[in-house]
């Protein structure tokens, strides 16, 4: 299907979350109908599409109903099953493709994958039992990581195993299944570069970004991450390679470690927008999520250089623990932007918005908006 799915049109977004309420918002911009498949009521991006259908993921006849109403199918949840991926691919089409989602859902395939492609990762073994836990630790050395194969997110599912002694209680932990244990990287940073496809094969990238995390959940992203020209290059050259060689059409990031030795290795892939590449919105000229609309509909790529040095922090709920978070102290800087996703309960964890700020610098970006997220918590309150 190469004929574009033009403005006016009817976007179908499997997922409800605050990706795709980002992406709606771009949608809507140009023009386009939204409609999104969520398993509650009134969520982020139901809010902002024109129709919300509330089913489950696993109703296939109600995903069947809502592709056939719609003209282009995407996802920002990205535990969509290859079931409803294909029932959707029945009636129109379907990007990224189900199979680079199916990739990307599991661990051991997503590694293997990235092996194939001759692209750089931790050391790893595929783990089905207590047993091949042990031998694989004996293999690849202490201390490592045990993840669960599946459905882990923000660092849930994992388990750091220190000696051989912890391996019981670790396997324990992850609830036993097919698991995959990694090596630990002594990484000097965490990186990631977003990259989009458009149906004829033409690429874009944002350049590498750079997160840092807070217990496993990233907590401020800055554009340029502070790398020598040859790493960058080999960090956008990665992306691009994965972007061919699993044929995405979309948005897809690649989460990057570099190590003490300054190679760069893949941790993980994410084949839709993603957290890191929020502060596209207002760093570039065209955002992570206007490029997937426009990959998703097979339009022309956008521009994605970037216009300011700009940093993003995350707001979790546990900023409202004292009550509601003091917005007018936060913007009380004007290159402070805010972006709250419409959920209702703000739980410890739980991804609410983001702060964005563009200054002269990078470390003024950072140190900007950090300064307004510290803002929030009222002093009275501390
Ligand atoms: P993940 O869910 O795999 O992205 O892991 C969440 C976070 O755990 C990463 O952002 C890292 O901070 C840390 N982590 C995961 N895997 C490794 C590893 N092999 N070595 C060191 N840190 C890791």
């Amino acid at each position: 299907m190469n004929d574009p799915v033009l403005p006016g049109a009817t976007l179908g977004i499997l997922g409800s979350g605050q990706l795709g309420r980002m992406l709606a918002q771009s949608a809507r911009r140009m023009g386009y109908r939204v409609h999104t498949f969520s398993p509650t009521a009134d969520s982020p991006t139901g809010q902002i599409a024109d129709r919300e259908t509330v089913a489950a993921y696993e109703d296939l006849d109600a995903i069947e109903r809502f592709a056939r109403d719609v003209d282009a199918v995407t996802f920002e949840f990205e535990n969509i099953s290859s079931a409803a991926a294909n029932a959707a691919a029945r009636h129109g089409p379907v990007r990224p493709r189900g199979e680079v989602l199916h990739l990307c859902q599991n661990r051991w395939r997503e590694k293997h994958a990235l092996t194939a492609a001759g692209l750089p990762t931790a050391p790893y073994a595929a783990v089905e039992s207590l047993e091949a836990l042990l031998a694989a630790i004996a293999r690849l050395g202490t201390p490592c990581i045990l993840k669960t194969a599946g459905f882990g997110y923000d660092g849930k599912g994992q388990a750091r195993i220190n000696t051989a002694d912890d391996a019981v209680a670790a396997w324990a932990s992850i609830g036993g299944g097919p698991a995959i244990l990694e090596g630990v990287v002594d990484f000097a940073a965490e990186l990631s570069v977003v990259a989009a496809r458009g149906a004829t094969g033409e690429r874009v990238d944002f350049g590498v970004i750079e997160n840092r995390h807070v217990d496993h959940i990233l907590d401020v992203s800055i554009a340029d991450a502070p790398l020598d020209e040859a790493q960058t290059t080999r960090a956008r050259e990665i992306a691009a390679t994965v972007m061919e060689a699993f044929d995405v059409v979309g948005v897809l990031c690649v989460e990057l470690f570099v190590d003490r030795r300054g190679e760069l290795l893949v941790n993980e892939l994410a084949p839709r927008p993603h957290n890191s590449g929020h502060l596209t919105i207002e760093a570039c000229a065209s955002s992570q999520f206007d490029q997937q609309l426009r990959a998703v509909c097979g339009l022309p790529l956008g521009d994605t250089t970037r216009r300011q040095p700009t940093a993003m922090a995350n707001l979790l709920g546990d900023l409202w623990a004292d009550g509601e978070p003091d917005w007018t102290a936060a913007l009380a800087d004007p290159a402070v932007n805010l972006h709250l996703y419409g959920k209702a309960e703000p739980r410890a964890g739980r991804k609410m918005g983001h702060l964005t700020a563009s200054a002269a610098s990078r470390d003024e970006a950072v140190r900007r908006v950090r300064t307004a997220r510290a803002a929030l918590v009222r002093a009275s309150n501390p």
